[in-house]
């Protein structure tokens, strides 16, 4: 098991480079199993992006974390909302969520995020939502018991 992970990291450490990169404009936090978290600093350009600008331009949703490769971010209001109940179910429930699209990366590696492109596009051609209704955010969800 522990070569698995091993390798997980080692397929997906293009994806950990970028994303430890995009994790030296925030604050480290902790690591979680195979994750580290980081929260996002006030006013930096990646709290700006999370919180209006959608996801690479491309998922119009504002999200609350991203995860790439093994970096959790976490935008700042967010943690600030959950850091303090640490043991509920809505932050258990992101942790999972989150570890899951970390093990995705373990598994797709480079390809991850191209499927997460693809995914997103299906979802829209579809009608649906593009955030929800990705493959990959429909698999975390269930992943982490949301839906
Ligand atoms: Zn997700």
């Amino acid at each position: 098991m522990i070569i698995l992970r091993l390798l997980g990291h080692l397929w997906m450490c293009p994806n950990t480079l970028v994303g430890l990169f995009l994790a030296s404009f925030c604050g480290y936090l902790h690591h979680d199993g195979d994750a580290l978290l980081f929260v996002t600093k006030p006013d930096s350009f990646i709290t700006r992006w999370m919180r209006g600008g959608g996801f690479f331009g491309l998922v119009k949703a504002t999200v609350g974390a991203v995860t790439v490769g093994a970096c959790i971010i976490i935008r700042d209001d967010q943690w600030e909302l959950w850091s303090e109940r640490q043991s509920s179910i809505v932050w258990i429930r992101f942790i999972k969520h989150e570890q899951r699209h970390v093990w995705q990366q373990m598994v797709g590696g480079v390809f991850q995020p191209l499927a997460y492109v693809i995914g997103v596009g299906v979802a829209q051609l579809q009608g649906k939502d593009p955030y929800r209704d990705c493959f990959l955010e429909l698999d975390a969800r269930r992943a982490s018991g949301e839906s």
